[in-house]
Parts: C-alpha cells; sequence; structure tokens
C-alpha cells in the first residue's frame, strides 16, 4: 500500500510548483495532451494533490514522456498550470535521485 506525505504540496513549492491545489481534475489536459497516455498528465497531478509522492517516483519515467508542447497549460480552465507542474515533478525526481545516489 502506497504512504501519503501530507507535506507534498509543501515539498513540491521548494521545486517551483504553487499550483498544484487549483487543479479541478476536470481531466482537459489529459484529453488535450498529445500523448494520449493514460490520463496523463491529470494523473501525475492528482497523486500530487493526493501527497501520494512514492506513485509519482514509482512511475517517474512517465513524465520523462512529456513533449513540453503547452497545449494543457494553455487549455486549463483553472490556470493550475499542469506543464509547469510536470516540470516541478521532474525536478523533484532528480533530486531523488542524486540522492540515492549518495546514499
Ligand atoms: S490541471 Fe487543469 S486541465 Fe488538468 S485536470 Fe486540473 S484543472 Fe483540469
Ligand atoms: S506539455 Fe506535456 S503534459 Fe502538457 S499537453 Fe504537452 S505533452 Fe502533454
Amino acid at each position: 500500500m502506497a504512504t501519503i506525505s501530507t507535506q507534498f504540496v509543501e515539498e513540491l513549492e521548494h521545486y517551483g510548483v504553487d499550483t498544484t491545489m487549483d487543479c479541478f481534475n476536470c481531466g482537459t489536459c489529459a484529453a488535450i495532451c498529445p500523448l494520449i497516455y493514460e490520463h496523463f498528465p491529470r494523473r501525475m497531478i492528482r497523486y500530487a494533490q493526493l501527497g501520494a509522492r512514492e506513485r509519482i517516483l514509482e512511475q517517474a519515467n512517465d513524465l520523462w514522456h512529456c513533449l513540453h508542447c503547452g497545449l494543457c497549460t494553455l487549455t486549463c480552465p483553472r490556470q493550475a498550470d499542469p506543464g509547469e507542474l510536470i516540470l516541478g515533478l521532474r525536478r523533484l525526481v532528480v533530486a531523488e535521485w542524486r540522492r540515492a545516489d549518495h546514499v
């Protein structure tokens, strides 16, 4: 069972993401994303909102599928900036990988 990080939204702010809770899960970003891949990026944003940090790290490779096309950010009705959220999650993953290398 995945554990939940209650501080995850605050942690993400250190990686340049301050719009995590602005998302209301309408799914527009997943519908417009050219990847057409398992509810991406909405799935990752939902994980972030829930503090499902482990789940994001387990599925980290998916973050590198993003093409930076910006369509999700352009069409998000809440200005939640999903494209930047994906970039922030990548920064978190890279930091985790670096930490793990130095253990
Ligand atoms: S990030 Fe925006 S477009 Fe995507 S589900 Fe959330 S509110 Fe909707
Ligand atoms: S920026 Fe990334 S997540 Fe957003 S629509 Fe483009 S490919 Fe999909």
